[in-house]
């Protein structure tokens, strides 16, 4: 290798190999090209749906790693992507042609329980996160599925099954160290550079790369009450309809959610019933267990479930329970609305697209939301979905890229037929790499402070690689260079 083409922000430059060979040496980390052993499994990420090779994978150590690599990708203005656990559906974690700035070695997580907070580095995972503070008995609202990365998840929002009771991830955000465009190093918090800490707190990737998060911990378990109750598909219609009377009279402590698939073949389900439509109830109470059986009774009354597994069971590895549904490498096409209420109409339609699934991994799901997270104004933080009630993801998922057109369109048709009952905003973590034109609705009334906050932290769009903000032109004054438009990765195939 005597240089290296690589992707700008508006086409490629040529860098010679003796400046990548200064940037490799200024790093703790390695420095990966196409020809660097480990290069094909650095560039994978969790949705195989997506297929990118970067020029350069920077696999950052610490925050001097981070700082370097920035100010690299500044001074030649490279096209770059910022990797934190690799989850997000729309492969933002990566590019074709360009730099990923890869956080994932950073792996450090500090709790101090008589604080009652954690420090946590972008590398880690939320089953490492939550391991962690459990050792003390703490836990803050994470994620359902233990590989998703906690910086992603963090800066989109975040949510989980202690959600309803501690509020979003965000809303136990206490402070965060973030490098910015300039490759500067600043400390956001509540009192310091307070824009930034605001526009963190669900605004995404967009305005700097986080280098370590400072969360508010709370007691957890380490027991909860918590597990599945199986509902065959022939009740779905009337069993929602008492869901949603249970639900919206729950404390906060209780959080189920729902999910509509066919049945995976789970010990505790009868072998006839694996494979066939059924309707999941998913719930953890984030309190006493006796209070816990309590407030579940309701719907564990309702009559003629397959199973009913809710019990004592460890918060970790309640944590844990999705994963074996969730592993990374399948395709995956997702689509996402929030809604205010669980309608007559939204829940028979949900019944009509559930009945149309297109194969064995794909799934409907609704989350409870709700609680403490919509007691906060929507322009609390960047997040601005906090009227949801219920969140729908449209979970596509398949292995075999014959059914690409099948599984997305689907996808699509559910998105189509729930838009009229859905409410304002969407959650930017689970939205696709075809929905840039969403972004600014997604924000609603707070996208206009963001774009003005991104202008002010990266006025030339260097972060661009995310569901992009793009810097305000009135913020950015005569002065200031207009900002380029967003990179979009070619679109999934659009359906046959
Ligand atoms: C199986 C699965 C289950 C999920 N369950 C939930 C759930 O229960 N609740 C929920 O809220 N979300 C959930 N999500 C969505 C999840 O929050 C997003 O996919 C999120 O983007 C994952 O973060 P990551 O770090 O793994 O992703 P990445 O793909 O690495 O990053 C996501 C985005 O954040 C940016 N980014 C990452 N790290 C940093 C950083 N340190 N500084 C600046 N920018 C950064 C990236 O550039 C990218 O734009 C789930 C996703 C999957 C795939």
């Amino acid at each position: 290798m005597d240089h290296v083409t690589i992707r700008t922000a508006d086409g490629e430059t040529t860098l010679a190999r003796e400046q990548v060979d200064r940037l490799a040496a200024s790093l703790q980390g390695d420095l990966l090209t196409p020809a660097s052993p480990g290069f094909d499994d650095a560039r994978q990420i969790w949705n195989a749906m997506i297929e990118r090779r970067p020029a350069l994978i920077a696999r950052c150590r610490g925050t001097a790693d981070v700082v370097r690599t920035v100010r690299f990708a500044r001074e030649h203005r490279l096209l770059t992507a910022v990797r934190g656990g690799g989850h997000n559906i729309a492969g933002s974690a990566t590019v074709d042609g360009g730099l990923v700035v890869d956080l994932s070695p950073m792996k450090g997580v500090q709790v101090n329980p008589a604080a009652r907070t954690a420090r946590v580095e972008p590398g880690v995972t939320l089953g490492e996160f939550d391991r962690e503070a459990q050792a003390f008995g703490l836990a803050t609202p994470v994620g359902v599925n233990s590989t998703t990365g906690i910086a992603g998840l963090t800066l989109g929002g975040g949510y989980g099954w202690l959600s309803r009771k501690h509020g979003l991830t965000v809303d136990n955000l206490r402070a965060a160290d973030v490098v910015t465009a300039d490759g500067e190093v600043v400390t956001a918090t509540e009192h310091e550079n307070s824009d930034l800490f605001w526009a963190i707190r669900g605004g995404g990737g967009n305005f700097g790369i986080v280098t370590s998060f400072e969360f508010a911990l709370h007691p957890v378990g380490p027991e909860v009450l918590a597990g599945l109750i199986v509902h065959p598909f022939a009740n779905a219609a009337e069993l929602l309809r008492r869901y949603r009377d249970v639900v919206t009279a729950a404390p906060d402590e209780l959080a189920v959610w729902v999910v509509m698939r066919k049945a995976p073949p789970l010990p505790f389900l009868p072998p006839e019933v694996h494979g066939t439509e059924v309707v999941v109830l998913a719930a953890l109470y984030a309190g006493s267990v006796a209070d816990g059986e309590r407030a579940l009774a309701p719907l564990r009354a309702i009559m003629g479930a397959h199973a009913d597994v809710i019990g004592p069971t460890p918060y970790a590895g309640f944590q844990t329970a999705f994963d074996p549904l969730l592993t990374p490498g399948a395709r995956n096409y997702w689509k996402t609305h929030n809604f205010e209420t669980l309608s007559d109409t939204l829940i028979d339609t949900l019944v009509v697209q559930a009945r149309r699934l297109p194969g064995p991994m794909c799934e409907l799901f609704l989350t409870h939301m709700g609680g403490a997270v919509s007691r906060r104004p929507n322009d609390a933080t960047a997040y601005a979905g906090r009227g949801a009630q219920f969140i729908m993801n449209v979970h596509a998922r398949w292995e075999d890229v014959a059914q690409d057109a099948a599984c997305v369109t689907w996808a699509r048709s559910v998105f189509e037929a729930t838009a009229p009952q859905a409410g304002p905003g969407a959650y930017v973590n689970f939205m696709t790499q075809d929905e840039a034109g969403r972004v600014r609705a997604a924000y609603g009334d707070n996208y206009a402070r963001l774009a003005a906050i991104k202008a002010k932290y990266d006025p030339t769009n260097l972060f661009r690689v995310n569901q992009n903000i793009t810097p305000s032109a009135a913020a950015l004054g005569p002065e200031m260079p207009a900002p380029r438009p967003a990179v979009r990765e070619p679109t999934p195939p659009p359906p046959a």
